[in-house]
């Protein structure tokens, strides 16, 4: 039996007596489905139901896509000065660190992560809301004063119009808050759906937008599954951008739905994000990160560093390191402040990743530890050890598919080129690590990889500044950082002449 750090139930008080009760916003009102239908989610952790949320149909995308367009054509949200508009991004933000814990216990209870890490999320998706505030008051084109004395060029930049904005389960709450204050800073109209897994923060966002004094139909939320509310969200003529995150598969059905129409498309998607180490690496560093990399969110995350590549010369040690710091990770309630992971969001995805690590096995790899499911007295929901395998070659699917639970494959180099290689011998292009104390030979990696995204020396660190997305299959476009705010905006060029200096195309004669 591998020895855990195990955290059994510890938080009862903190279980819902009632459920959260979600609707739909649509046009600045709460509403039920017109049939009636309801959805229920229970947590994966304790099993308890947590949430009832109206179910949306056609009638309520219909709806709110209605609303988004008027708000957009006839309510005066693009026209708002920039002023105008970051004055209420930062209400919203200050809503937020109102509300942290509630909208945090919610998020853990739907979402089975760490108490103290959705803490540090709502933090983090509050910044973001102040962040896109200064984007929205500095928001600016361009001018071209250097075509000749008697022209002047001026490029415009104007928010795209609808945007649907469409989130996975892992981060609910700080995922919307990438997307939604860029659109909102741009001058857009949104429509939001959130996963069915994991809908109740994205509705106390809602009624936090309300109070903040967001006009009714510049923010329309969809309770609901991607079909039917998704697929109309991304195939209706009034929508001119989808903003997605989560799987790859569906980011293609997206491109192919929205084909159609020609919208505007923003994907964030799987990764299977290598980290590479080096034998002069500080392993204590290294060793650190290769655990949090892979732990973190239970390896739910598509910036999870499920894939290690270590030089042959140490890879021995590492796993030996790395086998021995899982073990000091406590997982188990996710109510307990002192949990780093929590549980695992359903039974179906739980038996996903159980069943690559078998294949690998199957495949002659060999799995150091965990490799099963994890039994935390007095939970009845879903866990799953940390589980590091070996001698994984590049072939197999635990190598280079998006495990998305807490699962290290890990492969080894023997030099540099070997290295590169392997880390671009992947679909994805999301992020890349390396760890060495040379800097020639980290720069020379940063160079030489296929990412969006390289850490050297770290791994994971994100800022409201910085750009993120990924390449190949990992993606189109970029979140964050003034380019997160480009996605939104069109660029319109306006030319101008000064006084009458255009020679006639057709010569009448009266022009001599
Ligand atoms: P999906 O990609 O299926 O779901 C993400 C969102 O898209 C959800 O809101 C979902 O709705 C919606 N959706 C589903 N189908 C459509 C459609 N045809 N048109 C428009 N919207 C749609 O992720 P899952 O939640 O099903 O997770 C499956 C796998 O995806 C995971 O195991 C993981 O590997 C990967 N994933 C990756 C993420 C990332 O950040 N890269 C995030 C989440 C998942 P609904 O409510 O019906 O689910």
């Amino acid at each position: 039996m591998t020895e855990l750090k195990v955290i059994s139930a510890s938080a009862p008080g903190a279980l819902p007596a009632e459920p959260f009760m979600a609707r739909h916003l649509i046009d600045g009102m709460w509403r039920d489905s017109a049939d009636g239908q309801v959805f229920e989610r229970h947590s994966p952790a304790h099993g308890v139901l947590v949430t009832r949320a109206a179910l949306g149909g056609e009638a309520e995308v219909e709806a709110a896509i209605a609303a988004a367009r008027r708000a957009f054509d006839e309510g005066g949200w693009p026209e708002m000065s920039g002023k105008e508009r970051a004055a209420i991004l930062l209400r919203v933000a200050d809503l937020i660190d109102r509300e942290r814990e509630r909208i945090a216990l919610l998020e853990t209870l739907e979402s089975g992560k760490p108490i103290s890490q959705a803490m540090a999320e709502i933090e983090g998706a509050a910044d973001l809301w102040r962040y896109a505030a200064s984007l929205a008051r500095t928001l600016h084109g361009d001018s071209h004063n250097s075509l000749g004395s008697d022209l002047l060029g001026v490029v415009l930049k104007e928010p795209v119009g609808v945007v649907s904005v469409i989130t996975p389960w892992n981060f609910p709450f700080l995922i919307v808050s990438q997307k939604l204050p860029f659109a909102l800073a741009a001058g857009c109209t949104t429509v939001v759906k959130p996963s069915e897994l994991t809908p109740a923060t994205t509705v106390i966002l809602g009624e936090l937008m309300a109070e903040a004094r967001v006009p009714p139909g510049v923010v329309n939320i969809v309770l609901g599954y991607g079909q039917p509310v998704g697929a109309k969200m991304t195939t209706d003529d009034r929508v001119d951008m989808v903003t997605f995150t989560g799987s790859t598969g569906v980011g293609k059905a997206i491109v192919a739905a929205t084909s159609g129409t020609l919208k505007k498309v923003s994907l964030e998607l799987g990764g299977k994000n290598p980290q590479v180490i080096f034998p002069d690496a500080d392993l204590d560093s290294a060793v650190d990160a290769v655990v949090f990399g892979v732990c973190f969110n239970a390896g739910e995350c598509c910036n999870s560093g499920s894939r290690i590549i270590v030089h042959e010369d140490i890879a021995e040690e590492v796993i030996a390191r790395v086998v021995a710091l899982s073990r000091e990770v406590p997982f188990g309630d996710p109510l307990n402040p002192e949990t780093q992971v929590g549980a695992i969001i359903s039974r179906e995805h739980q038996a996903k990743i159980d069943s690559y690590v078998k294949a690998a096995a199957d495949e002659g790899a060999e799995v150091r530890l965990g490799g099963a499911a994890l039994r935390v007295p007095g939970l009845a929901g879903q866990f799953y050890q940390p589980t590091i395998v070996a001698g994984v070659r590049s072939d197999m699917a635990l190598a280079r598919e998006e495990v998305f639970g807490p699962v290290l494959s890990v492969l080894t180099f023997r030099d540099e080129v070997e290295a590169i290689a392997l880390v671009n011998d992947a679909a994805y292009g999301l992020s890349a690590g390396v760890w060495s104390e040379n800097v020639h030979t980290c720069l020379s990696f940063a160079r030489k990889v296929q990412a969006g995204t390289v850490w050297t020396n770290t791994w994971m660190d994100g800022f409201a500044e910085m750009p993120f997305g990924g390449v190949k299959q990992s993606g189109l476009g970029r979140e964050l950082g003034r380019y997160g705010l480009d996605e939104f905006l069109e660029v319109k060029t306006v030319t101008m002449r000064i006084g009458r200096t255009r020679a006639p195309w057709v010569n009448t004669g009266s022009h001599a």
